[in-house]
């Protein structure tokens, strides 16, 4: 047991803050700021246990630490004594809900249990004191399922199949038409089921279900979907959860009760009008659970206008004291509103984006403000394609347009199959009535998500949000047959494998191959990105290879191309047959033949990189991978040429010179072989030509557009200084060559390897800009092979707590972020002037771009869908760092 004695484990509400999250969750911490702002009145009382008492139980082998059974019971009296009731009492007992709630919020992972203290004498108790017989024993039903679910894993099906058979037997369609003797026998149901599953009798001392409770929910902490959530979001294990001890409100004692979910805009399109749903007669869980089709918060206006009025003023005092959106959840008991919870809400961009504008412009927040509450990652969804706007189509069914985008591929109906899928690279749309937290894996590999049930505040509908996918829910036409693998609407029947496509923007399904439209970027959207430019001081530029990639690196915003990488111009289909008789020419005289026909291809290229780039810098590195990924593989050669050899065809020999070139040139490590500028002192006819190329191409746009390309020539690879200086004096020769000293020309290198990591004060003297390859420097400072590390690998790493991401996806700071801050350092003090850039993966990633700005450097390249993302993580790396 790891606290020290005297440690505070318990808060009540009235003792914490929202600066308190660490300590009492998301959940404990903003109900007090709640309890503050808004009044107790308002807030059902109660106590937190804090994270801090969930870590010590986890790492003492799930003992209680020492006092914390005392200060439970300690602040039990006092809530007792507040509300006037105890726990248990058979006249007029206080119920109570135990509620998880972690640092972060982790929707739907960790466990919370409803009217926890009803037992078979105070459940009567209960009917007396409130008059109303029927709404006790709905939530005395409703303790016994959640208990047994919660504390004992029965599972949900068989409470489900017991509800289903009290309705049949009833002769009726909904929960709420059920009676109360019906509501006694669902109960008794759901005890036997509880003895059956546990061999134990339901209990029944309200202070034995709350220690039982408290427990569960720190054991929902480390349970496997909690994991899984964890590791895609990259929380700690270490946090561990609070739980928090409330006072019930009912939203389920009749036509003047209601639970419900408020958002204080538009949770979707990020409008100023305040969202949600909510359900009458009901308590909480019945409103995300899906099972019932919660109303739209917009009729609350019209059942319980007085409610309604508060609830809106609430929002707005909470958005005010927040400077942020709230998500919050409600209860009114007979007419009264409750406030249960608050938080920040998690926004598609497309939402994010507007409240961003108009939070700023309302005066709410400032500029700053506001682009602190962007999540850039989330960012590329709003360059997600929509269904073209003039597509004709037929629409097979309609549901709740639930996340934005459209997208479209063959109907899977599992997770498995959807993960399936897309590791073979198949598009897919992932079916299913509703989706729980066991299916979040599909998602990811799914193009979309489509369910019959469910609304807007539906587990798929939040979590494709969270992730920038798109979702339909709730297309209550289609009837999905998990079981025949078949999804019937209207006559039609679709099985597994048939195409279907999906528009969450607008909440249609259709079988037709509609083609998707590219978004541009919205009036916003373009306000957003101007603050963010005039706040950043990283660069932004892009990888491009095409004027097609150029363009669009323009339209979103790039100052240029910080890669253009020249081996793609190689590969097109009428260009390897060239680079493969360069390849096999057995002398330089026939190599050069091969590459002058390459050489005006290459130029073609560059003329339109630079047209597309008019104005700003293009970096164009020189052939970076090794010769032999330009042919053929040795076993395809080694095919053909049995076969030759059988059917005597003449170009057997020819196959033969092949083979013996393909094994010449393989290597047991390609990637630490003979390529980058390797390639180049080996072969400098082949740099010479690229060369060539570029200048020729910078010469003839100057003369066409009158304006000179800012040419860039980048060196891949370099280890050693001289190596540079080798490629110099060859960029020189052939500029002089050319007679093209008067263009604008710099000369640089990738900083990819550790060696020129430490003499980078020695390379930066022949250099005028360095670029981190991070790729490369991650592969080679770590020694992983990028291409083999993913999959299980990485996932046992990640285990083990040795990594807690792939470090291709985010830089490692410590240890390749250390390289390149040594390297910018030293090549600094050698050139101050020198240019710093990096155009690895990392310059697209948010938090690598923090890190990239904490260094110093110029400029981030990274792939033109991802500028924007990077313009804003650059923005809030300076704003952060103020
Ligand atoms: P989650 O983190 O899954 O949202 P919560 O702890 O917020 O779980 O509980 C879910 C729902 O249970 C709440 O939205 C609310 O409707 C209901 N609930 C929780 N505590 C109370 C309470 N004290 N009184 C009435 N309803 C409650
Ligand atoms: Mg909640
Ligand atoms: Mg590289």
């Amino acid at each position: 047991m790891e606290v020290a004695a005297g440690t505070k484990l318990v808060y009540e509400f009235s003792e914490g803050s929202r600066d308190m999250r660490e300590l009492l969750g998301g959940k404990g911490a903003n109900v007090a700021e709640m309890t503050r702002v808004l009044g107790a009145e308002r807030v059902p009382a109660g106590f937190t246990i804090t994270t801090e008492a969930c870590v010590a139980y986890m790492k003492g082998d799930r003992r209680f630490p020492e006092g914390l059974d005392e200060q439970i019971a300690a602040e039990l009296d006092r809530l007792e004594e507040q509300a006037g009731k105890r726990l248990g009492d058979p006249e007029e007992p206080l119920l109570v809900s135990v509620r998880s709630g972690a640092r972060e919020s982790m929707p739907g992972m960790l466990d919370t249990i409803l009217d926890l203290g009803l037992n078979d004498r105070s459940v009567e108790g209960l009917a007396r004191a409130t008059g109303n017989e029927r709404f006790a024993w709905d939530s005395y039903r409703r303790f016994v399922q959640m208990f047994g679910d919660v504390c004992k894993g029965i599972s949900g099906e068989r409470y489900e199949e017991a509800i289903a058979e009290r309705k049949k037997g009833a002769g009726v369609k909904l929960d709420v038409e059920l009676g109360v003797d019906d509501l006694k026998g669902l109960t008794d149901d759901f005890k036997r089921l509880y003895r059956g599953e546990t061999g134990e009798d339901f209990p029944q001392d309200p202070k034995d279900q709350l220690g039982a409770a408290i427990r569960a929910v720190f054991d929902s902490w480390l349970g496997e979907r909690a994991v899984h959530y964890r590791r895609l979001n990259r929380i700690p294990d270490e946090w561990g959860t609070a739980v928090n001890v409330q006072q019930m409100v009912f939203g389920n004692k009749g036509d003047d009760s209601c639970s419900g979910v408020a958002f204080s805009r538009d949770e979707i399109t990020g409008e100023p009008t305040p969202s949600g749903d909510f359900l009458p007669n009901a308590q909480g869980e019945d409103v995300v659970s899906g099972v019932r089709t919660p109303n739209d918060l917009s009729e609350l206006q019209d059942s319980m206008p007085e409610a309604y009025e508060q609830l809106i003023e609430i929002q707005r005092t909470l958005e005010r004291h927040y400077k942020d959106m709230q998500d919050t959840e409600f209860t009114v008991e007979e007419g009264r509103l409750y406030m249960l919870q608050t938080r920040s809400a998690k926004r598609p961009a497309q939402a994010a984006v507007r409240f961003a504008v108009d939070a700023v412009e309302e005066g709410l927040v400032t500029r700053e403000e506001a682009l602190g509450t962007i999540d850039p990652g989330a960012l590329h969804a709003l360059l997600h394609p929509t269904f073209a706007p003039d597509a004709d189509f037929e629409v097979l069914a309609r549901g709740v347009a639930a996340s934005p985008g459209a997208g479209k591929g063959e109907i899977v109906f599992t997770a498995e199959q959807a993960v399936q899928a897309g590791e073979q690279g198949r598009d897919v749309v992932l079916v299913r009535p509703f989706t729980e937290a066991d299916d979040v894996a599909g998602f990811h590999s799914a193009r979309g998500i489509l369910t019959s049930e469910g609304g807007k505040a539906s587990h798929a509908a939040l979590v494709a949000r969270g992730m920038g996918k798109p979702c339909v829910a709730g297309a209550s036409a289609l009837d999905i047959d998990l079981e025949a693998k078949e999804l019937r609407v209207d006559g039609t029947v679709l099985h597994e494998g048939d195409r279907i496509a999906i528009d969450g923007t607008a909440g249609v399904v259709t079988v037709d191959d509609v083609p998707l439209e590219e978004p541009g970027v919205s009036d916003e959207f373009h306000t957003v990105l101007q603050w963010a430019d005039e706040l950043r001081k990283l660069g932004v530029r892009a990888n491009a290879d095409t004027p097609g990639d150029a363009s669009k690196a323009r339209e979103f915003g790039a100052e240029g191309i910080g890669l253009c990488r020249t081996e793609h111009m190689f590969m097109a289909a009428d260009r390897q047959p060239k680079m493969r008789a360069m390849i096999m020419s057995e002398d330089e005289e026939s190599r050069r033949a091969a590459l002058d026909e390459l050489l005006p291809l290459q130029q073609q290229d560059f003329e339109g990189l630079f047209e597309e780039m008019r104005g700003l810098p293009v970096t164009i590195r020189l052939l970076d991978p090794p010769l032999h990924e330009f042919l053929p593989n040795a076993e395809e050669v080694a095919k053909d040429l049995e076969r030759a050899r059988m059917e005597r065809g003449e170009d057997e020999e020819e196959l033969e010179r092949l083979l013996e070139r393909v094994h010449a040139l393989s290597e047991q490590n390609p990637m630490l072989g003979t390529r980058g500028c390797r390639v180049g002192v080996l072969h400098p006819e082949i740099y010479e030509m690229q060369v060539r190329a570029m200048l020729r191409a910078a010469a003839t746009v100057r003369e066409r557009t009158g304006e000179s390309p800012h040419l860039e020539v980048m060196i891949p690879l370099v280890a050693y200084e001289r190596e540079l200086e080798v490629m110099r004096d060859l960029v020189e020769r052939v500029a002089a060559e050319e007679s093209a000293e008067e263009l604008e020309l710099s000369l640089g290198t990738m900083i990819e390897l550790p060696r020129a990591c430490f003499v980078a004060n020695r390379i930066a003297r022949v250099a005028d800009f360095f670029s981190f390859g991070t790729n490369d420097l991650t592969q080679t400072a770590l020694g992983f092979s990028r291409d083999d590390i993913g999959g299980d690998f990485l996932n046992r790493y990640m285990d083990a707590k040795i990594v807690d991401r792939s470090p291709f996806d985010t830089i490692d700071r410590p240890g390749v972020g250390w390289l390149v801050r040594l390297a910018a350092w030293t090549a600094r003090e050698e050139k101050p002037d020198l240019a710093l850039g990096i155009c690895g993966e990392h310059g697209g990633d948010p938090d690598s771009i923090g890190f990239f700005h904490l260094a110093g450097l110029d400029y981030v390249s990274c792939s033109p869908y991802r500028v924007p993302i990077a313009r804003v993580a650059a923005a809030q790396a300076a704003i952060g760092e103020e």
